[in-house]
C-alpha cells in the first residue's frame, strides 16, 4: 500500500435522511482523503432492499453537497463512475461467494427464520451468546449434515443463505489509527449470512468486496462497526487481499452523554437546514465532534479550507463527542457576523419576498427589497441575529409596521408627558433636511436640553413606537434607515394607538 494514493469512502444506506452522524463521517472521510490529495467516493449500500427508502439516494448527495462535500468520480462532478449503487452489482458478489463456496469458506444453510429464533432463544435461555448451531455445515466442512441432504433440498428448490465459516479459535488482529491494536477471539464470532435468501450480499459481504475492489485505502466509520472488524478481517483472510486502514470515529453523545437520539433534539442534517443553518456553520460544528487542532490552539472557527489543511486522524479522539447545540448556535454567529454584505443580501431577499407575499407593508416594496436597504439592515443587525432569517422576522419592523407595542417597555418608558413630548418633537424631525443618525441624535438633544430633560425620555418611546419592541440597534441609525416619512406616521399612529399605563 506504501505510495498508493489516497482513497476513502461514504458508505450510506439509503434509508432516509442524513443523520448527523453520517455527515461527520463523511466530512472525515472527505477531509482526509483532500488533505492527502486522495479520492474521495459515495457509495451507496442499498443491499437491504426492505429497508430502501425512495428518493433517499438523491436527497443523501444533495445534501452532502449542500454541506459542500463533493464525490470524485461521479457523473455530475466529470468523472465517469459513481456514485457506487450497490444493487447494480449482484453479479459481482455471486462471483466471490461462489469461490468462497468453492474454497470451503461458505456454506449453505437451510435454517428456516422459526429454527433459527427457537435455537436463540435456547441459547438465551442456557446463558449463552445466541449463535448460529451450524446445523446446515456439511460434513466435510466439519460439521454434520451430509452432502447429500444439501442436494436433496437445492434440487427442491428451498430458500438457502449462504454463510461463512468462522475459522475456530483464531485471533483476529488489526491496528485502529485512533483506537491502537485490538484483538478479538473468533469463538465469539457468529457464522455470518454472506449472501441472504433474495440473492442480495449482507452489508458485511458486499461493502468487504466492494472495499477491495474499489482500491480504498482507508476505511473511516462510525464506532458501532468496530464489532464486524473480526468478520470483516476473516473475509480479507479467505480472498488473500491485504486489508486497508481502519479508523473508528467516536459515539456522538448527548449533553447528558447518552447515546444522540431524536428524543433529545433533530438529528437529520435536513432539520437543521430548515432551521435556517448554514452548511459553513454545520460543517464547522460537525468537524470538531472528535477532532481538534491540538493543544495550545484556541481556533475554533475553521472554513472547509481551513479543516483540509489541518485535519488528521491522529486528532480525533476515542472518547464520545458531545452534540452541544449552543455552540452549534455560536458558530452561526460567528459567521454572519463575518458573512459579506452581498451574500447575505442574496440569502434574505427571497425570504422577505415571501413573506410580502402574505403580509401588506405600508413602506415602498422597491425600497425595502432594494440591495442598498437590506445592506442597511443587515449592517445594523448583523451582530444581533442568529440566522439569516432573523433578518426578517427578528427585526421585522424595517420591513412592516408594527402590530404591537411591547407592554413592558411601555409601562416602564412612559410618564403622563410622553406624548405631548413626542408629538413635539416631530415637527423637529420633520425640519431637518437630512434624516441622518447625527442629525436626529442632535435635534433629540437640543430638544429635550432645554426642558432638563435626559436623552433617554424619548430615545425609549421613540424605538417602541418605531419599532413595536424595547431593544434592537443604535436608534438613530435604525431611524436613518427607516426614513422621515416612515417614523413620523409611526410616531403619530403610535401613539394613538397604545393605551400608557397610568
Ligand atoms: N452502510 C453502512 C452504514 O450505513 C456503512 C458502514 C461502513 O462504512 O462500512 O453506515
Amino acid at each position: 500500500m506504501a505510495g498508493q494514493r489516497v482513497r476513502t469512502r461514504f458508505a450510506p444506506s439509503p434509508t432516509g435522511y442524513l443523520h448527523v452522524g453520517g455527515l461527520r463521517t463523511a466530512l472525515y472521510n472527505y477531509l482526509f482523503a483532500k488533505r492527502m490529495n486522495g479520492d474521495f467516493i459515495i457509495r451507496i449500500e442499498d443491499t437491504d432492499q426492505s429497508r430502501k427508502v425512495e428518493g433517499a439516494q438523491r436527497n443523501l448527495i444533495r445534501t452532502l453537497e449542500w454541506a459542500g462535500i463533493i464525490p470524485d468520480e461521479s457523473p455530475e462532478h466529470g468523472g465517469n463512475f459513481g456514485p457506487y449503487v450497490q444493487s447494480e452489482r449482484l453479479s459481482i458478489y455471486a462471483g466471490y461467494c461462489r469461490q468462497l463456496l468453492e474454497d470451503r469458506n461458505a456454506y449453505y444453510c437451510f435454517s428456516t427464520p422459526e429454527e433459527l429464533e427457537e435455537n436463540r432463544q435456547l441459547q438465551l435461555k442456557q446463558g449463552l451468546q445466541p449463535k448460529y448451531n451450524r446445523k446446515w455445515l456439511p460434513e466435510e466442512m466439519g460439521g454434520s449434515m451430509p452432502s447429500s441432504e444439501i442436494r436433496k433440498k437445492m434440487e427442491s428448490g428451498e430458500p438457502y443463505v449462504i454463510r461463512m465459516k468462522v475459522p475456530d479459535y483464531v485471533s483476529v488482529w488489526f491496528e485502529d489509527i485512533i483506537r491502537g491494536p485490538i484483538e478479538f477471539d473468533s469463538s465469539t464470532i457468529d457464522d455470518q449470512v454472506l449472501m441472504k435468501s433474495d440473492g442480495f450480499p449482507t452489508y458485511h459481504f458486499a461493502s468487504v468486496i466492494d472495499d477491495h475492489l474499489m482500491e480504498f485505502t482507508h476505511i473511516i466509520r462510525g464506532e458501532e462497526w468496530l464489532s464486524s472488524m473480526p468478520k470483516h478481517l476473516l473475509l480479507y483472510e479467505f480472498f488473500g487481499w491485504e486489508p486497508p486502514k481502519f479508523a473508528h470515529l467516536p459515539l456522538l453523545l448527548n449533553p447528558d452523554r447518552s447515546k444522540l437520539s431524536k428524543r433529545q433534539g433533530d438529528v437529520a442534517v435536513e432539520d437543521y437546514i430548515r432551521k435556517g443553518y448554514s452548511s459553513e456553520a454545520i460543517v464547522n460544528f460537525v468537524a470538531l465532534l472528535g477532532w481538534n487542532e491540538g493543544e495550545g490552539s484556541e481556533k475554533e472557527v475553521f472554513s472547509m479550507q481551513e479543516l483540509i489543511d489541518r485535519f488528521s486522524l491522529e486528532r480525533v479522539g476515542k472518547a464520545g463527542a458531545v452534540f452541544n447545540v449552543d455552540k452549534l448556535n455560536w458558530l452561526e454567529k460567528q459567521y454572519i457576523k463575518e458573512r459579506p454584505a452581498e451574500k447575505l443580501v442574496r440569502s434574505i431577499k427571497p425570504i422577505l419576498l415571501a413573506e410580502l407575499e402574505n403580509r401588506q407593508t405600508l413602506l415602498s416594496v422597491e425600497t425595502i427589497t432594494s440591495d442598498e436597504y437590506l445592506t442597511k439592515v443587515i449592517e445594523l443587525m448583523r451582530e444581533r441575529v442568529g440566522f439569516e432569517h432573523e433578518f426578517v422576522t427578528f427585526s421585522s419592523y424595517f420591513f412592516f409596521e408594527p402590530e404591537s407595542y411591547d407592554e413592558e417597555g411601555l409601562k416602564k418608558r412612559w410618564a403622563a408627558e410622553t406624548n405631548d413630548l413626542l408629538r413635539e418633537f416631530v415637527p423637529q424631525m420633520e425640519s431637518l433636511d437630512v434624516f441622518s443618525a447625527e442629525n436626529i441624535e442632535a435635534a433629540l438633544k437640543e430638544f429635550v436640553a432645554p426642558k432638563g430633560l435626559k436623552a433617554a425620555a424619548l430615545i425609549h418611546p421613540l424605538r417602541l413606537l418605531t419599532s413595536g419592541v424595547s431593544f434592537g440597534p443604535s436608534l438613530y441609525h435604525m431611524l436613518e434607515v427607516l426614513g422621515k416619512e416612515t417614523v413620523i406616521r409611526r410616531v403619530l399612529h403610535g401613539i394613538e394607538k397604545i393605551t400608557v399605563p397610568v
